[in-house]
């Protein structure tokens, strides 16, 4: 698998992907937005593109499917739910199913919160040298958790990142819909100012362009995403001072950090 990131230079800063077989040379476009853009990449590194997945149906993920389908004749695949949202799926997508192209496998996590039709793309160990790649599109980003402001829901976020994201392996590489990195981190610090992965992480984005952001593992994301860190004494004590009428399971804490960084 060989995965092109390309930042989209918009306000809403989106990245878009184009994630090749080497082998066959076909290709899926994930989430374009640019699709011209996205064709013309898929032409220069000699892939023709088969399939355009939709992570969900927000304008900034699905902009570009009809340039790309009038270029090259590309099937559209999104959840099943999202047909009657997304104009011209071709094929519904559930949880559990696999898109196979030449050597390509994605593995279909349903992943409701940002949107109820939600999915993100999983690979394999196996199916990529070794490396598992999630594709998570607004679901969980660099140091943070997708909102849910434009029709999602909290508490299927949560649920959502306790069933499928949490017990992902340390080694999974994340490639996520936006750059929101910078941001996402100092807001991360506001939550614990003592996290010196946020600190060194903050460094480095400040002097990273951003067409070449790192690629960062679920791992390293472990060390500072607030999201993935429910169980940090930092992160609890500060809420406790701050709400001292807030409960303390894990859904409280996730829920709280959501309404944080929204009003943030
Ligand atoms: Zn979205």
């Amino acid at each position: 698998m060989k995965v092109y990131r390309r930042y989209m230079h918009n306000s809403l800063r989106n990245f878009n992907y184009l994630i090749g077989c080497e082998t066959t040379r076909e290709a899926i476009a994930l989430d374009p937005l640019d699709g011209e853009a996205m064709v013309r990449l898929a032409e220069q590194e000699g892939y023709r593109i088969r399939f355009i997945i939709n992570t969900h149906e927000h304008h900034d993920h699905v902009e570009g499917n009809p340039a790309v389908v009038a270029a090259t004749g590309a099937q559209v695949l999104a959840h099943k739910n999202a047909i009657a949202r997304i104009p011209g799926v071709d094929r519904g997508l559930s949880a559990g199913d696999t898109v196979e192209l030449g050597s390509l496998k994605l593995r279909v996590l349903h992943t409701p919160g940002h949107t109820p039709v939600h999915v993100c793309l999983l690979v394999a160990a196996e199916d990529n040298g070794g490396t598992p790649a999630l594709f998570s599109g607004d679901t969980l980003f660099n140091a943070c958790a997708g909102n849910c402001r434009n029709g999602g829901d909290v508490d299927e976020m949560y649920d959502t990142f306790v069933s499928q994201i949490l017990s992902l392996p340390d080694e999974t590489l994340l490639y996520p819909g936006h750059d929101y990195m910078k941001n996402n981190l100092a807001f991360a610090l506001t939550r614990e100012p003592d996290n010196t992965d946020a600190r060194y992480w903050q460094a480095e984005v400040a002097a990273t362009g951003e067409d070449d952001m790192p690629l960062m593992t679920l791992g390293q994301e472990r060390l500072y995403n607030p999201f993935l860190r429910l169980h940090s004494e930092a992160i609890r004590q500060k809420l406790k001072e701050e709400f001292p009428a807030l409960g303390m399971g894990d859904r409280d804490v996730f829920r709280a950090l959501r309404r944080l960084r929204d009003e943030w």
